[in-house]
């Protein structure tokens, strides 16, 4: 990979406006010194997301969400940093340097760009063939058949190759481009005498494109009866199988925006499902969802709504789907279009996105899915048929996420399979014990407590540490004097130990002068990015005067003092010296007079610096 010189990401970082590229997803507000806003990254009613321009940092006191610039857009682009610092150079018109590398590393990126170039030049060319072409009249034809309007097809760039040994090689030589260029980007065959072939002849032409859109290869399809049916790219340095998704540049606002994202097995199923007004629909290459595709979908929203065919091949596939997506923690639902038709055929007999929206809105969960499975592939008119169903079921319903899913769905199998209240108890007792340990294990158990008191007490913390770090932000001269006296040991999570580098470095720099390197640099430098967006977002948005200040390193040392305390509770009883009891004594003295110090705090009515 070749690096971006540091003065491009700089100048990157001085031109992209904060404000303008989170107003893409959500609405913001002037709020002090910061933006505010609903939560692109969460559903949410009420604003509970920051930006702060200046910084170029966000957060969402909601779900916790916070980064730099950089960060927002890796997250919301689906990009890697270089992606990221790339798309905003893209944007804002700066002409990136790369680093000195290696020549192989230039020469790579050269090949590359070379690639990307020719498919450019490929999905145009396939382009004007199908709209303008006399022999792509069938073409239009049929994708005029199917229903599909010709603003959708220039949307998804659909093209044609037209049926001739070397059409597109002809053009692309045209273009200067070699028959080498055209083997590496895979639009070529190497014949027998050397003198390679189109590989895509007489096809309808489907770009399968990056995140930003641009081509990697193609799925091509036949309009009659020849096989295959779909011939796809074969594998190249620019695409790979495993990771491509159709229609996700195009799917990836509307997706973000819904907070889901509908998953279909045709590319026309995309297309007319657009057409209808659903934008975020992707279709999956073949039937098998691997996990590659499931974390770039993930990247844009965490709940994937499946919508394949109701054959064998489509339901193997969706419970294959489901049971990798839980894995990744992904939210999976399955959408039935009723009557075997697939999705461009509902929504074109007049069924409409309504008709779609109302389908998803009673998708099934991946345990209703999985009952309802089991239940249909045995034979429940026939008693070892209902006892195969029911051995099967005892495993599913052990993977209920909760009891309430579970007894909901014991129900139905109780009328289907007409069980005795013994059998139902049997079935119940089972998936307990099996949801206790084998195969549930490690599912669901990572979590944290939810309600406990030591999650409880963790998150109070976390918010007067925080709160503390943006005070000494928001009061710099009061904060490198408070700051001086505390150490890593006051802070309760690695998260906010590592703000407190990041904040004290920063007001150390400041105060030596040095006012140009960013809180955005040093979060990206030091990987502290989540932690820091969150005070200084905080300081941008709270009024702290030196006395607020004061106040929250008092309660900051009683809380110390207080886990202190309560560690050495513990440990004195065992120990014979009675060091540990005198330590206590001193340390209980200390929280009264630290207690005392928070009581005679003065009320103060304006701020008395900055
Ligand atoms: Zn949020």
């Amino acid at each position: 990979m070749p690096l971006i010189a540091r003065a491009s990401i700089d100048q990157v970082q001085a031109a992209a406006d904060m404000v303008e590229i989170v107003g893409q997803y959500t609405e913001l507000r002037k709020a002090g010194a910061n933006y505010s806003g609903r939560c692109p990254f969460h559903e949410e009613r009420t604003p509970s997301f920051s930006v702060n321009p200046a910084e170029k940092l966000y957060y969402c006191f909601g779900c916790g969400a916070g980064g730099n610039l950089f960060g927002f857009v890796q997250a919301k682009e689906n990009l890697d940093f270089a992606g990221a610092v790339e798309y905003l150079a893209d944007r804002y018109g700066i002409e990136l340097e790369y680093e000195e590398s290696s020549a192989r590393g230039d020469a790579e990126r050269h090949r590359r760009e070379r690639l990307r170039a020719l498919l450019e030049q490929a999905t145009a060319y396939y382009e004007r063939v199908l709209h303008d072409a006399g022999a792509a009249a069938p073409a239009r034809e049929y994708l005029k058949q199917r229903g599909l309007g010709d603003d959708v097809c220039r949307q998804f760039r659909l093209g044609f190759s037209l049926a001739g040994w070397d059409k597109l090689r002809e053009a692309a030589r045209a273009k200067k481009f070699s028959d080498q260029d055209l083997l590496d980007a895979g639009l070529v065959v190497p014949g027998k005498g050397g003198r390679p072939y189109d590989r895509f002849r007489g096809r309808i032409m489907f770009p399968l494109a990056d995140d930003r859109g641009r081509t990697l290869g193609f799925g091509a399809r036949t309009m009659g009866d020849e096989k295959p049916k779909y011939l796809n790219s074969p594998e190249t340095p620019l695409y790979h199988k495993s990771e491509a998704v159709f229609g996700l540049h195009a799917a990836k606002a509307a997706a973000g925006r819904e907070d889901r994202v509908y998953v279909v097995e045709g590319y026309t199923d995309v297309l007319a499902l657009v057409q209808a007004g659903v934008h975020n629909v992707v279709a999956s290459m073949g039937t098998a969802l691997t996990e590659q595709q499931l974390k770039r979908l993930a990247r844009v929203t965490r709940n994937l709504y499946l919508c394949f065919d109701a054959d064998a091949a489509g339901l193997g596939a969706m419970s294959r789907a489901l049971t990798l997506g839980r894995k990744m923690g992904l939210s999976l639902h399955v959408v039935r279009v009723p009557d075997g038709l697939d999705p461009a055929d509902y929504v074109l007999s007049g069924a409409g996105g309504e008709g779609f929206r109302a389908l998803a809105a009673d998708a099934q969960t991946l345990l209703q899915f999985h009952v309802r499975l089991a239940l249909a592939t045995h034979d429940l008119d026939k008693p070892d048929g209902r006892a195969r169903a029911f051995a099967q079921l005892k495993g599913v319903l052990s993977k209920a996420a909760t009891p309430i899913e579970r007894d909901e769905e014991l129900r139905h199998v109780a009328d289907r399979l007409q069980l005795s209240a013994e059998s139902v108890r049997y079935l119940l007792a089972g998936s307990g014990r099996s949801a206790e340990g084998g195969d549930a294990a490690g599912e669901g158990r990572s979590q944290p407590p939810q309600g406990g008191g030591a999650a409880a007490a963790v998150g109070g913390a976390h918010e007067l540490e925080v709160r503390f770090l943006a005070g000494c932000l928001a009061q710099p001269q009061k904060g490198r004097v408070v700051l001086a006296a505390v150490d890593e040991s006051f802070f309760a999570t690695a998260e906010t130990r590592a703000a407190l580098r990041v904040v004290k470095a920063r007001l150390e720099r400041e105060g030596a002068g040095n006012t140009l390197q960013t809180a955005a640099k040093a979060a990206e430098e030091d990987d502290d990015g989540e932690a820091l967006a969150e005070v200084v977002v905080r300081a941008g948005r709270e009024r702290f005067t030196a006395t607020v200040v004061d106040e929250l390193f008092l309660r900051l040392q009683e809380a110390h003092v207080s886990r202190l305390i309560a560690r050495l509770k513990v440990t004195a009883k065992t120990d014979e010296s009675g060091k540990q009891g005198a330590e206590l004594i001193r340390l209980q003295a200390v929280r009264r007079t630290v207690r005392e110090a928070i009581r005679t705090i003065p009320v103060d009515e304006e701020p008395d610096e900055g």
